[in-house]
């Protein structure tokens, strides 16, 4: 068998939508599982609306996924003189022929149609008169007249069109610019592609497609059209039902795994598992579970998964997409042994990454803001002692270790009567500056020994400057 070979084919006219970026992944990992090879190819024919700037948000959307192309990027305005070739050729066998109605001439005959009743449409009069090319002659691919054009679709089924209700449509412009068409389908075919899945907006592209394949003598890719992802009020995903690029996702601090999961999801199944990694994905996707009916866009439900996506990675794994959001909060960390073991103490409890590096912030600082309420409620004159205590005895500890410590809280617990609670909260906050953090264990040992002593003492300070 022929190895598979799929494509993404954007249009840069703005960022990477995530719908788009479920397409792209539907196709990169079904050439993942096959071990072919996909394809990124840029349709950039719209000189107007495409802009060099969506490119780059585009790769670099697509980099951050970690949806890898093997060949291209191709733009299609770097390819004309292909497709002045192909319709050439179209022309010489006869499959097409130069026009020269205007497009006033063409409105009249769209219109007569109408009045009969008939799908408005170009009536074929140059057809026959096998005109040469001269200023202003566009080029139409002779359409059958008559029966179907059937598109076999790996998720659809067959949908039939009449080829009676499809003229003989452009397929080059008077200027001698290839029609999109026209465009995609000597793209795919000079490619190698033999798979293409994409968005069920495109379906009313594929007959037109199928016969231009067809003219050319050539074998047809597989087809399979997606339904177009919802929102939760059942229109079509857009801007108004919330972040709508990729790019904003990254911000947001969800990782590229869980788009990936979550996106894949929509609209493809296998049984009822919901959560996937990267290799599972590439090891288990296929087209036979594409769904036929649209999905609805959850931002729950993607949350949810992206805090399990948190938790499943290893810490030192995980640390490469903290520290941009650390970053953005003024803190400059590293991917060191500390980092990794200050995300450990975090990852039972973020939702996104951005929450994670909020919450990560007091390890880091010098000196941790002190919230007023909880300074108020624990670091209090009572709690001074216990506080100085237990500094010096975690200074004194040979090793800095959770039985260590368990054995310093045991001490003072029984040394001041106090219960574990109101030992924890106070140091907590002498700590972290406020009543929420990781377990008191963990979350010391993850700081060290050093900065909970030193934090301790100024604590105590602060209580003595009250
Ligand atoms: N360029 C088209 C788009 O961005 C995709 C065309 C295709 O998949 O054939 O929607």
């Amino acid at each position: 068998m022929k190895p598979i070979v799929t494509r993404f084919p954007p249009s840069p006219t703005g960022f990477l939508h995530i719908g788009g970026a479920r397409t792209a992944l539907f196709n990169w990992l079904y050439a993942r599982k096959t071990g072919g090879k996909f394809i990124l190819r840029i349709e950039d024919t719209d000189e107007a609306r495409s802009t060099k700037d969506s490119v780059d948000a585009i790769l670099e959307a697509l980099q951050w996924l970690g949806i890898d192309w093997d060949e291209g990027p191709y733009f299609q305005t770097e390819r004309k003189e292909i497709y002045s070739r192909y319709i050439e050729k179209l022309v010489e066998t006869g499959h097409a022929y130069y026009c020269s109605c205007t497009p006033d001439e063409v409105n009249t005959m769209r219109e007569a149609a109408r009045a009969k009743g008939l799908k408005p449409m170009y009536n074929g009069r140059c057809r026959e008169q096998g005109l040469a090319w001269a200023d202003n002659t566009v080029v139409r691919l002779k359409t059958p007249v008559t029966g179907v054009t059937v598109v076999e679709d790996i998720v659809k089924g067959d949908t039939a069109f009449q080829n009676a209700e499809m003229d003989d449509f452009i397929i080059q412009r008077s200027d001698g610019s290839a029609m999109y068409n026209l465009a995609v389908v000597v793209d795919d075919l000079t490619m190698g592609i033999n798979t293409i899945i994409r968005g069920d907006d495109h379906l009313i592209n594929t007959p037109k497609q199928i016969l231009i394949y067809r003219a050319l003598g050539a074998d047809l890719p597989a087809f399979g059209h997606v339904p177009m992802v919802l929102g939760p009020d059942k229109a079509r995903l857009s801007k108004r039902h919330g972040a709508m690029s990729v790019d904003e996702y990254r911000k947001m601090g969800y990782l590229p795994d869980a788009v990936i999961n979550y996106l894949v999801r929509l609209g493809w199944s296998h049984g009822d598992q919901e959560f996937f990694t990267r290799m599972d994905l590439i090891e288990k996707f296929d087209l036979e579970h594409l769904g036929r009916s649209a999905s609805m866009f959850d931002m729950e439900k993607m949350t949810a998964l992206n805090a399990k996506h948190i938790q499943a990675k290893e810490p030192g794994a995980l640390a490469p997409f903290v520290l941009p959001h650390l970053q953005d909060l003024g803190i400059d960390a590293c991917d060191d042994t500390f980092t990794s073991k200050v995300i450990e103490t975090l990852q039972p409890r973020s939702k996104t990454l951005v929450e994670m590096a909020a919450a990560a912030r007091f390890y880091y600082v010098d000196e941790p803001e002190l919230d007023e309420k909880a300074a108020a409620k624990f670091l209090t004159s009572e709690a001074a002692a216990m506080l100085i205590q237990a500094a010096d005895d975690i200074e004194a500890l040979p090793e800095f270790t959770q039985a260590a410590l368990e054995d310093v809280f045991t001490k003072i617990m029984a040394d001041s009567g106090l219960g574990f609670g109101k030992i924890a909260q106070p140091l907590r906050v002498a700590v972290t500056g406020t009543t929420v953090s990781p377990g008191i264990f963990e979350m010391l040992l993850a700081l060290g020994k050093d900065k909970t002593v030193q934090r301790i003492r100024r604590a105590v300070a602060w209580i003595q400057n009250q």
